[in-house]
């Protein structure tokens, strides 16, 4: 066989967890039920066949996206969700909600995130719940943020997929995180189990409210509003908590540039304000977050 023996064995261990939790997915193309042959591949009842790839992710895109995320993004989003503190608030509560809402005999537990990107809000979620019954999935659209969630994080299930064409069974997830990501609700509630909770983080006024100002002239692109993505919450699921979250911290030079990096907002501003902002020796920056915890109605 060709590859190195860890690489090997990431595969197979992926093969096996998505054997072991088969029931959550359906075909992407056909919707019939899946199953997994030979830790190689997972086909559905009509032979659509999807193969894992070495680093244990599965690609069930039934076309080619046009996702413009790169690798050095993701890497940037890494690198500040995991050394900048700037997220832990929110990982700490989203993990709280979990712990004190969980049927703790339920086992497995899935908990997948839509929109997962690089996958560090998931693994950090996970690893602050101390659930040992909790097996995570992250879907993304970005072929990039997949790689290198399963390069990282060995435990959860790694997906490439569309919502839109989704690989996910209906009623087959305890929590659904959509994490500063696109929803589609209609599908969010198919998955759920029911009494289920979707767990959405939105951007208040104020988030990054510093690189907004700084690569901006124009106040038109400097306000966040988030009004409408709460009502349209709110017309789908009933709400059982909504977490409002508002602090500062201060990053160092190495970190406001990754920040820069992680932020698609940046790519339309100005190249020497963008440099400015980074040439910073350090700054404040605000995080302003909404969480919103609902339930099927
Ligand atoms: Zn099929």
């Amino acid at each position: 066989m060709k590859g190195s023996p860890f690489i090997m064995s990431k595969k197979i261990n992926s093969a096996r967890r998505v054997s072991k939790n088969i029931l959550a997915f359906k075909c992407p193309l056909c919707e019939s039920e899946m199953r997994v042959v030979e830790h190689k591949s997972l086909i559905c009842t009509n032979n659509h066949t999807f193969d894992f790839a070495k680093q244990g992710y599965l690609n069930l895109m039934t076309q080619q996206s046009n996702s413009h995320y790169s690798k050095e993004l993701f890497e940037a989003r890494h690198k500040i969700i995991n050394g900048s503190e700037l997220y832990d608030e929110m990982h700490k509560s989203i993990s709280n909600v979990i712990k004190n809402s969980m049927d703790t005999s339920i086992n497995p537990c899935l908990i997948v995130d839509l929109g997962c990107g690089e996958g560090s809000h998931l693994q950090r979620i996970i690893d602050g719940c101390e659930i040992e019954a909790i097996t995570g999935v992250g879907l993304d659209i970005a072929k990039e943020g997949i790689v290198a969630a399963a390069k990282r994080y060995e435990n959860p299930i790694w997906l490439v997929g569309d919502l839109a064409k989704s690989p996910l069974a209906d009623h087959s997830f305890y929590v659904i995180l959509n994490i500063l990501s696109p929803s589609n609700y209609k599908e969010f509630k198919r998955m759920l189990v029911q009494d289920g909770l979707v767990i959405k983080v939105v951007p208040g006024p104020n988030y990054l409210k510093e690189i907004r100002e700084a690569l901006f002239e124009s106040t038109e692109k400097k306000d966040y509003k988030n009004d409408d993505t709460i009502s349209l919450f709110k017309e789908h699921f009933k709400v059982i908590h909504n977490i409002k979250l508002n602090y500062t911290k201060i990053l160092t030079k190495e970190e406001l540039y990754n920040l820069v990096g992680m932020t698609p907002l940046a790519w339309s501003g100005d190249q020497d304000r963008i440099n400015a902002f980074r040439n910073q020796a350090s700054a404040e920056i605000t995080v302003d977050l909404e969480i919103l915890v609902g339930i099927n109605k």
